[in-house]
């Protein structure tokens, strides 16, 4: 009997982390705005504004700042 309920838990469980994962996607758009800007070869730097990687001269590309 016990046994079912766990199942039932964790049934419940993964039903919520996918829910928090569809969630995701909408809640990165939102933030997009405050993501900064990094060099894939430096992810030590970060750029406030998209362009060039002052150390090796790379396109920068977004990163999520949201953690
Ligand atoms: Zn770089």
């Amino acid at each position: 009997m016990k046994r079912s309920i766990i199942i039932l838990c964790l049934a419940v469980w993964s039903l919520g982390t996918i829910t928090a994962c569809s969630n995701g996607p909408k809640a990165t758009e939102k933030h997009q705005k405050k993501s900064k800007y990094t060099c894939t070869m430096h992810p030590d730097l970060s750029f406030d504004k998209p362009g060039v990687c002052s150390k090796c001269g790379m396109e920068l590309v977004e990163r999520d700042t949201t953690e």
